[in-house]
């Protein structure tokens, strides 16, 4: 007996699930996408955000939810608003790694107030793009913590 109390071992059962084996698949626009098409792929995909990347494939911006309804309160064409114009953009994103801990993701989510993270790997040649590979949201969360529920006897 390890003589662990179930808090410790409920801490370490948490800190022990990762980004990697959580991630769902990104769906990803181009910066010249039209704010239109981003809300068709919106819902067709079922996502709440989406990811802009330049020609070269780099995370270049995020688009929520709220960005694309904010952008069709204005009086503009929305299929000729790229949805470059409108998307929060790097540096100002917040990222994690396939390695990271959901714990960590979680905490990163809270903190920045956002629903979603991309799970991004730099470029081997070009160490400040990052390729995005993936996908943690809010709904990535509460699966984890329903299965944790589930496999957790105390
Ligand atoms: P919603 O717009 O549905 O409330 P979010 O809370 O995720 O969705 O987005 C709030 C704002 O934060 C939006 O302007 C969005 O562009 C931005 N945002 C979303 N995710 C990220 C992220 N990972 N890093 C930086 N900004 C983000």
């Amino acid at each position: 007996y390890s003589g662990k109390s179930a808090n410790q071992l409920l801490g370490e059962h948490v800190r022990n699930l990762y980004v990697k084996d959580y991630k769902s698949l990104p769906i990803v626009v181009k910066e010249e996408t039209s704010v239109y098409d981003a809300i068709c792929t919106m819902f067709l995909e079922d996502v709440g955000s989406l990811y802009v990347i330049k020609k070269e494939g780099q995370l270049s911006g995020v688009i929520s939810r709220k960005d694309l309804l904010q952008a069709a309160m204005g009086k503009q064409d929305l299929s000729a608003v790229p949805v470059g114009v409108i998307m929060t953009r790097m540096p100002n994103i917040v990222m994690c790694r396939p390695e990271d801990t959901l714990y960590h993701a979680a905490l990163s989510m809270m903190r920045h107030q956002v629903d979603s993270l991309p799970v991004v790997r730099p470029f081997p040649d070009r160490p400040d793009d990052f390729e995005v590979i993936g996908r943690i949201s809010k709904t990535t969360i509460v699966k984890a913590f329903v299965e944790l529920g589930q496999h957790i006897k105390v």
